[in-house]
């Protein structure tokens, strides 16, 4: 099989981010703290402040010496992202924050709450190199990846307003993280590799969440997909498919030219037996494109023996696309048949949507006012 990197080269080479100690591990940040002539445990004590009780503020950090605060904290936990603008919706149940890196560079992220839990949707790259052609964020093209740091910091930012009772209905605890924003997150497998393990790593290395509630959602990179299946994360995989025949998969979803509808099943089956987790596949229903009752069937007859289940998602606008949500009959039909051949089948919703923070829709311009 041909090679395939999986860190994509940066179009441009640009001062890197300060290092952060969400971008090591716990051994590293510990070696760090001696590097920079302060005892090991120092660095064990800043993790405690940052991932158990999301602290960025120093002055609050007593079991450090006061003197010595601000040059820990300059050494752990630099700023690596400033908030621009919150957009909100749903009542406030849904927000859209967009945030500037320190080379200036914009991202996006959204936090949703639902009845039974709290989700945030993150970014692993500033645009994305995939070039799908319904989704907004491949419409610019790949500005870079995202630091580990960066990664983690909007899910720290996340739990953080979540405890702070930001939302509407008070306090509440970040349950879910999906790697569904900007970007494709096995195109930057390192960082992304590291922020799992800050999300699944018990305090006071990492948010201890667990990891059936984190979703990497990729286009399908083959070669990440069996990467990550050996990494002991055992996160649930969501397989953007979006058409069951290569033919215009290749044109939905470019990098299907390079990895083929069959090989990225084989790969999510492959994940699945190694996991344990069922995985999703991700399919939004573009009308007269791929909505059609023998593309259901087909994608059926694809999944009837497979351990997955299909996430409909009706298509979201983006700016300049020709292409519409499916009619809502073709939609129900689309359901009907995946279930008429026993395959779990949900519609998700359009949260977001009038704040273009839904699916497809993150952009992250700064909006002239
Ligand atoms: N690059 C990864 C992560 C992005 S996840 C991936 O492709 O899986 C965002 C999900 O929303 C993907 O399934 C993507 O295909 C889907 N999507 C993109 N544009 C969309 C749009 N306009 N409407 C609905 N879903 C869209």
């Amino acid at each position: 099989m041909t090679e395939i990197k999986l860190v994509f080269d940066e179009p441009v080479q640009r001062k890197k981010a300060p290092k952060h100690l969400a971008d090591f591990s716990p051994e590293e940040r510990r070696a760090l703290a001696v590097e920079n002539g302060l005892p090991a445990f120092r660095a064990n004590q800043v993790a405690t402040h940052y991932f158990t009780h999301l602290s960025n503020d120093p002055e609050t950090w007593t079991d450090i010496p006061a003197d010595m605060r601000s040059k820990v904290a300059e050494i752990f936990t630099p700023k690596l992202i400033e908030l621009v603008t919150t957009r909100t919706t749903d009542n406030g149940m849904t927000r859209k924050d967009l945030w500037k890196l320190h080379d200036g560079v914009l991202v996006e992220s959204v936090l949703m709450r639902y009845t039974d839990r709290v989700t945030v949707c993150i970014s692993s790259q500033a645009g994305c190199g995939m070039n799908c052609p319904f989704c907004a964020t491949g419409q610019a093209g790949l500005t870079r990846n995202l630091t580990a740091g960066e990664i983690t910091e909007q899910i720290v930012a996340a739990a953080r307003a979540c405890v702070n009772g930001e939302l509407p209905g008070g306090e509440a605890r970040l349950s879910n993280i999906v790697f569904m924003g900007m970007g494709e997150p096995l195109a930057n497998y390192n960082a992304v590799v590291r922020t799992l393990r800050n999300i699944t790593a018990p305090n006071p290395d990492g948010l201890g969440i667990s990891a059936r509630s984190v979703t990497v959602s990729t286009v399908g990179l083959v070669n990440g997909i069996e990467k990550l299946m050996d990494e002991g994360i055992n996160c649930t995989l969501a397989v953007s498919l979006h058409t069951p025949d290569d033919e215009l998969r290749d044109s939905l979803v470019p990098i299907n030219s390079r990895f083929k509808v069959r090989e990225v099943l084989a790969a999510a089956d492959a994940y699945e037996k190694k996991t344990g987790r069922r995985y999703s596949i991700e399919y939004a229903l573009i009308r007269d494109i791929n909505d059609q009752s023998w593309r259901a069937d087909l994608l059926g007859r694809l999944l009837k023996s497979r351990n997955a289940h299909v996430n409909l998602i009706p298509l979201n606008p983006t700016p300049g696309s020709k292409w519409t949500a499916s009619r809502r009959e073709d939609e129900a039909e689309f359901v009907r048949i995946l279930e008429s051949y026993g395959v779990p089948v949900t519609v998700r919703d359009t949260r977001g949507r009038e704040i273009d923070g839904a699916c497809g829709q993150l952009a992250a311009a700064e909006k002239s006012k």
